[in-house]
């Protein structure tokens, strides 16, 4: 007699249809299954991913995106925790959460990846959580994170929060695939405006200055004053809408009512005067020119006339005997 230690069970084969399905009945599995097609790399997985995503796309839903950002130590972790759960509890939600590096193609995976993260949301079963992906998709992270929010609405979620986990770039992406952007900060010693770029204050919709508890209350509290008076000299954002400033503390639970009441003005805000949608427009339309470069990349690179050409007209540029300007035309020229 065999012994069933050894007995090896067989792959589960997915298809798109039965990946579409499962999506569409609110399946954790699928949903899953289906954003690691969008992350890979291998052309046949992609092929698969654009049958779900086309699909999924066409299913209705009534979500809010929220991108969040803030500098490491901020709490964007415990915050999300704490959000979330006061989102399901209080609110009656059902909540997935993302995160985006794109910088995770050079580090091979996100440095917070290991960290044990929004322990009591994760175990919801009204929350997905999907760590960031540990290498570049095929199309990017940014394309494969904007698939995934479609997945994540088609499942059933519907406030769907995307959070930077990368520096630099991070904000941009993010704030280009959400409808509010929220900044988290911390309360400085006196001098609250160091320390974060101006243009990430200006792409929020809502700052939040989070730490707010214990010995540091009333120094948030000044923080908050501080970056109200800051924010009017900041030009006005096309929603027509002013970024809001409040305080919270992730640790100790309190003021997630008045993050949720920030957004949910702004959606109503939005929505009224129409932005909201525009915006989502925009947004798809920013997709698309991005797809046509990243696809036009892959290919070029691809070409093997272009692969042997590019170190030729590379030494060219770097011995300063052709203009980088020159040498992509000329390179191009052999390409297109
Ligand atoms: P992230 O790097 O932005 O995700 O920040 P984390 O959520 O990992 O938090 C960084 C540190 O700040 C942790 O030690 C948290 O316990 C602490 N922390 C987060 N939120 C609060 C808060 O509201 N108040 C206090 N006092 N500490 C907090």
């Amino acid at each position: 007699m065999k012994n069933k230690k050894y007995i090896r069970k067989k792959a589960k084969v997915y298809t798109a249809e039965s990946l579409i399905e499962g999506i569409k009945s609110g399946n954790f599995t699928a949903l899953s299954k289906a954003i690691t097609l969008c992350e890979s790399k291998k052309p046949s997985d992609r092929d698969m991913a654009s049958t779900i995503v086309s699909a999924c796309m066409q299913i209705e839903n009534n979500s809010i995106r929220i991108g969040i950002t803030g500098v490491p130590g901020v709490g964007k972790s415990s915050f999300i925790e704490s959000f979330g759960l006061h989102l399901i509890q209080a609110e009656g939600k059902k909540v997935a959460v993302l995160a985006i590096d794109p910088s995770s193609e050079r580090t091979k995976g996100s440095i917070l990846g290991d960290k044990t993260r929004m322990n009591k949301l994760s175990i919801h079963p009204n929350a997905f959580i999907r760590p960031s992906p540990t290498s570049g998709s095929l199309g990017g992270v940014a394309h494969a994170s904007r698939e995934s929010i479609l997945l994540c609405e088609a499942a059933g979620f519907d406030v769907v929060i995307v959070e930077t986990v990368g520096v630099g770039q991070s904000e941009t992406e993010v704030r280009q695939m959400t409808d509010f952007f929220l900044l988290l900060m911390l309360a400085g010693a006196g001098d609250e405006l160091q320390g974060i770029k101006r243009g990430i204050m200006e792409m929020a919709d809502g700052l939040l200055i989070n730490k707010a508890d214990g010995d540091n209350l009333k120094a948030a509290q000044l923080a908050m004053r501080e970056y109200r008076n800051a924010l009017h000299l900041f030009p006005k954002a096309k929603s027509g809408w002013t970024t809001q400033v409040g305080l919270c503390s992730a640790l100790e639970n309190t003021n997630m009512d008045v993050a949720w009441n920030m957004i949910s003005a702004y959606e109503k805000h939005s929505k009224s005067n129409g932005y909201f949608l525009t915006n989502r427009k925009d947004q798809l339309d920013s997709w698309f020119q991005k797809s046509i470069e990243e696809i036009l990349h892959q290919k070029l690179f691809e070409n093997e006339k272009i692969k042997a050409d590019y170190h030729f007209f590379s030494n060219k540029v770097i011995s300063g005997s052709l203009s980088p300007y020159d040498a992509a035309k000329q390179l191009l020229d052999g390409f297109l």
